[in-house]
């Protein structure tokens, strides 16, 4: 076993500069994407942050447990998915309402109205040629410069990790859907 010392030099470079704004992803087969970025939310509101979360595929009729409470808190809250595709019987239907959310989220980013943009689980949408991932890099890269945006969803692309100033894979080291347990109310959502 490697022996481990506490650090007594200070590991943080010298001369760093500060960001307007950030972009972070938040990718990977393991659980803690969207919780994560939900953590940034509260960091984000306790410095007076106005805040929007947009989720891409989970539909309004869902109100999980962080939905009720960011909205009592002022996060301007929109789920626009059109639920679980395994539940769905019209693919077409479930893209055009992706596509709409797309264009929602792409104008809250534009009008600089919001210090943090949330788009929750948006790779799948690009990953499954729903939208152009083209148009979401234009969309972040030509930001005004105070919005923050946080990226979820698995398996990111290639052109999106390359624009993101942080991004972190969640690994799958298990799960305990693996041994048959459902999702927990408090724990996942
Ligand atoms: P969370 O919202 O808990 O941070 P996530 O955003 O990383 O999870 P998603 O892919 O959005 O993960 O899936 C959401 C739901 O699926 C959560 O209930 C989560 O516990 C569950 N989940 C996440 N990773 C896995 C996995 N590897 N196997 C099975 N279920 C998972
Ligand atoms: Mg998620």
């Amino acid at each position: 076993m490697t022996e481990h010392q506490a650090p007594t030099e200070d590991p943080r470079p010298s001369g760093l500069r500060n960001a307007e704004s950030l972009v972070v992803v938040l990718t990977g087969n393991g659980k803690g994407k969207s919780s994560s970025a939900f953590g940034m939310v509260m960091r984000g509101l306790a410095r007076q942050w106005k805040v929007a979360v947009v989720q891409f595929i989970k539909s309004g009729d869902w109100a999980v447990g962080e939905q009720r409470i960011c909205e009592s808190l002022g996060v301007t809250w929109l789920s626009l998915g059109a639920g679980f595709t395994w539940d769905s019987n019209d693919l077409e239907h479930d893209k055009a309402v992706a596509r709409a959310a797309w264009s929602t989220a792409a104008d809250l980013i534009a009008t600089g109205d919001f210090d943090l943009v949330v788009l929750d689980e948006i790779t799948y949408l690009p990953t499954w040629n729903w939208i152009d991932v083209s148009s979401v890099v234009d969309s972040i890269t030509s930001r005004p410069p105070h919005v923050n945006v946080i990226c979820t969803g698995r398996d990111a692309p290639d052109e999106l990790i390359a624009i993101a100033d942080t991004v972190t894979s969640m690994t799958n080291v298990k799960h305990a859907y693996d041994s048959g347990i459902a999702a927990k109310r408090g724990i996942d959502y």
